[in-house]
């Protein structure tokens, strides 16, 4: 048996033929870009996010980017202002502080690779005005004490949502509405994922809002007159008759997604590996599966001899990254032995009963012990 990490022909091919039915009615309405489909889908996320507004952007960096030049507009931000970032995130999250002109600044993480809020206010100086929770691997970061540490120090709150459509936290705040303003992204391989590049900000404040709408849009509300030094970055017409034809079955997929992590959970004994979240299985949408082994190449390459294909998310922590001054003297140990241990199984909703068996299988017959030809 293989397995591949995700199928995306698969994956699409469950929402046929509505879904090249949506494409073609696109194609053949003349209408391609700012129009009916975008509006839909911007009022069907918001409410499904419950924030008030939700503005359709190009992909997930320019979400958090059009938030970051929001903010800095509107707060008068200066080059050396400073957001805190988590060490171990896909690198979209601190590219959007750089390019909006700020600084991103580290911290270290907890075991489940979530921004740790006591590192965090340990980073705070008298240059920090803002904090970027991201919901990493689909797991809401818990919010209370987040929401409590940018009270207290004066912190815009923004949640980097971009692998966790349809999470609530414990306490039932719903992912989208935790912060000040959410990014999303659309990138195929996501929980609600288009058929290229698409992106969405989710916010309740309306200034905000009108403020990240025109920045998307050259910088101006009214046309040929631009107030702003904005960008074009707008979510297309296709794209959101995609989404919108996906949205609806959206929850039904965390659901399938959630039994198969709590499978996955129960028949996963073999002490090599350690799962995750600890029985907290309801709160992540389980984007990816993230087990930490310590002899994880080991582990990867006895799946892979079993056509498991697995990946790591993510091999080099934000500071260890070339771009950010590549083997820096700050030290985030938990982010860094997450990118040592850190192995993501396939988990979608293509995978059979027999595959995940399969899966299940092939890890318990890892003794930890196993000295492979390495790779
Ligand atoms: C995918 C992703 C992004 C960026 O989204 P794009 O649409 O690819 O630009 C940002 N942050 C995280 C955590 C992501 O996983």
């Amino acid at each position: 048996m293989t397995v591949r990490y995700l199928d995306l022909q698969a994956l699409n091919a469950q929402f046929e033929p509505a879904l090249s039915r949506a494409v073609t009615d696109v194609v053949g309405s003349g209408r391609y870009l700012r129009g009916e489909q975008v509006a839909a889908f911007e009022s069907a996320f918001a409410h499904f996010c419950g924030a008030a507004h939700c503005i359709g952007v190009g992909n997930g960096l320019d979400a958090l980017t059009l938030i970051l030049l929001a903010l800095k507009e509107e707060h008068g931000w200066s080059e050396e202002t400073e957001v805190l970032v988590p060490a171990m995130t896909f690198v979209a999250t601190a590219l959007a502080v750089s390019r909006a002109g700020l600084r991103p600044v580290f911290c270290d993480v907890t075991r489940d690779a979530l921004i740790d809020p006591a590192a965090a206010e340990q980073a705070v100086t008298p240059h920090t005005r803002a904090l970027i929770a991201v919901h990493l691997y689909g797991a809401p970061c818990p919010p209370l004490p987040l929401q409590t540490l940018c009270q207290k120090h004066g912190l815009a709150m923004i949640e980097d949502a971009a692998q966790a459509h349809d999470a609530t936290s414990a306490d039932g705040q719903r992912v989208g509405s935790i912060g000040l303003a959410a990014a999303f992204s659309f990138y195929p391989g996501k929980n609600l994922g288009a058929l290229g590049d698409g992106g969405a900000v989710c916010t309740n404040d309306a200034v905000l809002a009108r403020r990240i709408r025109a920045l998307a849009n050259y910088g101006a509300e009214v046309k040929y007159e631009h107030q702003w030094l904005g960008l074009n970055s707008r979510l297309d017409e296709v794209q959101a008759a995609v989404l919108l034809t996906k949205l609806p079955r959206l929850h039904e997929e965390t659901l399938h997604r959630r039994a198969i992590a709590a499978r996955y959970a129960r028949e996963i004994v073999t002490p090599a590996v350690s799962l995750p979240y600890e029985g907290r299985t309801n709160e992540s949408v389980f984007h990816i599966y993230p087990l930490l082994c310590p002899q994880r190449d080991a582990l990867k390459a006895h799946l892979q001899e079993r056509g498991i294909e697995t990946l790591i998310h993510y091999p080099l922590p934000l500071h260890c990254q070339p771009c950010y001054g590549g083997s820096s003297q700050a030290h985030y140990p938990t982010a860094e032995r997450i990118a040592r241990e850190e192995l993501s199984l396939p988990l979608n909703s293509t995978l059979s009963e027999a595959q995940v068996g399969a899966i299940i299988e092939a890890v318990n017959s890892f003794s930890g012990h196993t000295t492979l030809s390495t790779q």
